[in-house]
């Protein structure tokens, strides 16, 4: 009887165990976020587990009803779903894949583990079920991401290279053309400060749709970046030939552009067109020859077409080289100032001196300052450049006013950007304070295209500037196009008439009425006037008849180095 108890005592505790086994099986299915199907070989049972009920509203009685119920395999190198649920037809026991099912507009992947005795024969299988398509629309979007530009849907820059260089590998195969169209929106800055960021996104989304309209099987579009665009072409020809594209291109710029809120755009664009093999080797290449060309087309100005041609191409390369080459002058300070005098009209005496600044590479070529000078405004060294010749030139004159009592003004040259720099009145005081320069000792030209172009900001400079008694001077003048109520805006003192008028001056009929309109209106406002570049006689006299006060040119002395001129004010009386 002992042993009857004992025995059923046993049995409980087992059962219980197996409860508290079962319940724990049964709360980690509940709890896990998949759905599970058990599956005996032996009794060819059945059971669904986890959250089959929640996935769906069907229940089935064999594994082989479940690929009826999943339409798509994601991809064609993926297993059908019915060799995932039986994975031991190919002697595997593991198998997986990802399905979709239309009906729902849900992605499950579909994992088939299958278990086997210890002689090797398949005893048990867990198919898992899991939702995944949350993971699978955040893949999606990383992986479109990492292709497309998400603002047009273009390729994006990455992505265009890889294929472009997939475009040129066939064209080295079969001995073909491959076209590249670089497009740049212009003045797109305008169209973003004038409207609005939003207003200037929603133009590259637009643009970047009707770009997409040419991609065909040998055509493809991307966005490069910013208001940059590219097509490339492969083998171009007939509908697919650079130039239609170019026109079509052209064509549509002629209307507007259509965007939100009833908003009409019109805008232009330039094109640069390179070619491989004539171009590049390889994708980077030619895509950066495209850039460069469109960078050269732009700079004649807007809707600009422009093809490769090595010389435009060698002409970029000479910029870099300058770029590269004056960065090191300007470390070394391989730079020297010549002075060249201005003289009064009628006294014939010294009115000041303009400070002209000399380059001399290390191979002992001068490189002219209209040259070298833009360089440096755009790639920066103009800052320091202009520093070095303002401390320089003020040295300099000092020098000569302790040993020779001069008695005369200085003209610096003072481009655009260093006006706008914030602290450039400070430091330019402070120079003169070091060195005991009078502020009216000193003449500050700018020219006057640049000044147009900042006119608010440099003039407003300029008059602080004039408060504390430093001239100004607008060079160049004639060149721009500034107005009459522009010059009544300005603090100006003297006026520099352009060298190009006064060389056509007395052959040209126009180009004289010109010189005495400009002295007659610079004698009517109070400013002192100066006619640059005369290298004759009858350029000197007619000018002195019109009422020009102060004369600049080869005919009474070249720009010269210090030296030079010291022997000429040993001279002066
Ligand atoms: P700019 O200010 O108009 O200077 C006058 C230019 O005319 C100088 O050229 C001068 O050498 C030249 N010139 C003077 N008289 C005659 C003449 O009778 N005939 C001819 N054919 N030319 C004459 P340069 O020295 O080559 O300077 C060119 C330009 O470079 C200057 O034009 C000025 O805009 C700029 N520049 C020169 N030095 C500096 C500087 O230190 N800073 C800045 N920002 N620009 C400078
Ligand atoms: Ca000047
Ligand atoms: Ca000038």
């Amino acid at each position: 009887m002992n042993e009857l108890n004992y025995q059923l005592d046993l049995v409980k505790a087992m059962n219980q165990k197996l409860l508290a086994k079962e319940r724990m099986y049964q709360l980690v299915c509940d709890t896990v976020s998949c759905a599970f199907v058990y599956y005996t070989f032996d009794k060819n049972e059945l059971t669904t587990l986890g959250k089959w009920d929640e996935f769906f509203d069907f229940r089935i009685n064999d594994v082989k009803e479940i690929p009826k119920l999943f339409d798509v395999v994601e991809d064609s190198y993926a297993l059908p779903l019915l060799d995932v649920i039986f994975p031991e037809k190919n002697n595997k026991n593991f198998a997986s894949v990802d399905c979709y099912m239309k009906e729902k507009n849900v992605w499950y992947r579909f994992t088939t583990q299958v278990i086997c005795t210890e002689e090797g024969q398949p005893s048990e299988k867990v198919i898992c079920i899991e939702n995944i398509t949350k993971t699978k629309s955040q893949n999606d979007e990383l992986s479109y991401m990492a292709y497309y530009d998400s603002r047009t849907g273009l390729y994006n820059r990455n992505y265009f290279v890889r294929l472009l260089d997939d475009y040129l590998e066939k064209a080295k195969r079969d001995n073909n053309v491959v076209s590249l169209l670089v497009i740049d929106i212009d003045d797109f800055q305008r169209i973003n400060e004038g409207q609005g960021i939003i207003v200037g996104d929603e133009m590259i989304q637009v643009f970047g749709s009707f770009l997409k309209e040419f991609a065909n099987d040998k055509v493809m579009a991307c966005r490069l970046n910013g208001d940059v665009f590219g097509i490339a072409v492969y083998e171009p020809s007939g509908e697919n030939s650079v130039d239609s594209i170019v026109r079509k291109i052209q064509d549509r710029m002629k209307k507007p552009f259509f965007l939100t809120n009833d908003r009409e755009m019109r805008i232009s664009a330039s094109m640069s067109i390179v070619e491989y093999p004539e171009a590049a080797s390889n994708a980077i290449e030619l895509l950066n020859c495209g850039q460069i060309i469109l960078f050269e087309g732009k700079s004649k100005g807007n809707s600009v077409v422009q093809y490769y041609s090595e010389k435009l191409m060698d002409k970029f390369l000479d910029a870099v080289e300058m770029d590269k080459k004056l960065r090191e002058a300007v470390f070394q300070h391989n730079f020297e100032i010549y002075f060249q005098p201005q003289y009064y009209t009628d006294s014939r005496k010294i009115r000041g001196v303009e400070a002209l600044i000399r380059w001399k590479d290390n191979v002992g070529n001068g490189i002219s300052p209209s040259i070298f000078i833009p360089v440096a405004e755009q790639n920066g060294t103009i800052i320091p450049i202009g520093d070095w010749v303002l401390e320089q030139s003020i040295m300099q004159y000092m020098k000569w006013k302790e040993e020779f009592g001069i008695e005369f003004v200085l003209s610096i040259n003072i481009s655009a950007l260093q006006y706008m720099r914030e602290d450039f009145t400070d430091s330019l005081l402070s120079i003169l304070s070091r060195y005991g320069m009078k502020p009216t000792d000193l003449e500050l030209e700018i020219t006057e295209t640049v000044l147009i172009e900042n006119f608010e900001t440099i003039s407003e400079k300029l008059r602080q500037l004039k408060e504390y008694g430093i001239k100004i001077s607008l060079d160049d003048f004639g060149t721009g196009y500034s107005s009459l109520s522009y010059l009544m805006r300005l603090p100006i003192d003297t006026l520099k008439i352009d060298r190009t008028f006064i060389e056509g001056m007395t052959t040209d009929k126009v180009t004289r009425v010109i010189v005495d309109s400009i002295l007659g209106m610079a004698k009517a406002l109070g400013f002192e006037s100066v006619a640059e570049g005369v290298e004759r006689e009858d350029q000197f006299h007619y000018l002195s008849e019109a009422g020009c006060d102060i004369i600049q040119g080869y005919l009474f002395a070249r720009p010269q180095p210090a030296l030079q001129l010291e022997q000429l004010l040993q001279h002066m009386d």
